[in-house]
């Protein structure tokens, strides 16, 4: 599996392009706005074929660019069902900086489910608490958690927003906490981390049962 990334848009979202060397399919996660012309261009330089696009949940910061990106490169989006609403009503332009087009998921992202294209494995968990569809994506294989905004190098996403949730984020993080510590994680924004660096304040919160403030 190759994967490329890039800081995208005005909330400095990660945005990641997984491809198979062999069949060239690719995936993209979290098509930020302005992510179209990366993405084009990566794809035509690299010979890839963009086959889906995953946001790890529905904020406009992790789709903004979906119907873009969607409409040339022909890819699906894919998101849990529990934010799809997000996508096709994302928030009025008063509510972001940004106009934020509307898109339609034709894939549902299920916990237990895989998403898979040539060597492409991701497994889907279902990580609500930041909002009631966040998903975290599991590269097994390469050792690598694409954890969207419930995990951050040193912090978790908020909890106080529409369909945020302390008590399910605790849940969600106490099971990432469950995967070895060298697990790479690659949060929606900011730097990499490992599970075994955020280890101290996860099994505290695990001991605590609760957010560390
Ligand atoms: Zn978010
Ligand atoms: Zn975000």
């Amino acid at each position: 599996m190759e994967t490329i990334s890039k800081v995208v848009g005005m909330l400095a979202t990660n945005v990641h392009i997984l491809a198979d060397e062999r069949t060239r399919e690719a995936i993209a996660i979290d098509t930020a706005i302005p992510s179209l012309e990366w993405v084009q261009g990566e794809l035509a330089a690299r010979d890839w074929k963009l086959k889906l696009i995953v946001s790890t949940h529905g904020h406009w910061d992790h789709m903004g660019d979906n119907a873009r990106v969607a409409e040339h490169t022909g890819a699906l989006i894919a998101v849990h069902p529990l934010d799809a609403h997000r996508l096709t009503n994302p928030p009025a332009p008063r509510w972001t900086p940004l106009e934020i087009p509307p898109c339609v998921p034709a894939v549902e992202l299920q916990e237990g489910g895989e998403i898979r294209f040539g060597s492409i494995r991701l497994e889907v968990l279902h990580t609500p608490g930041h909002t009631e569809g966040s998903v975290c994506l599991l590269a097994r294989d390469e050792g690598r958690l694409y954890s969207g905004d419930t995990l951050f190098a040193g912090s978790f996403g908020r909890v106080d927003l529409p369909g945020g949730s302390a008590e399910a984020m605790v849940d969600s993080l106490g099971r990432l906490a469950g995967f070895d510590d060298p697990l790479m994680v690659l949060p929606g924004h900011g730097p990499n981390t490992a599970i075994g660096r955020e280890r101290p304040w996860l099994d505290w919160m695990a001991r605590e049962g609760r957010l560390p403030v």
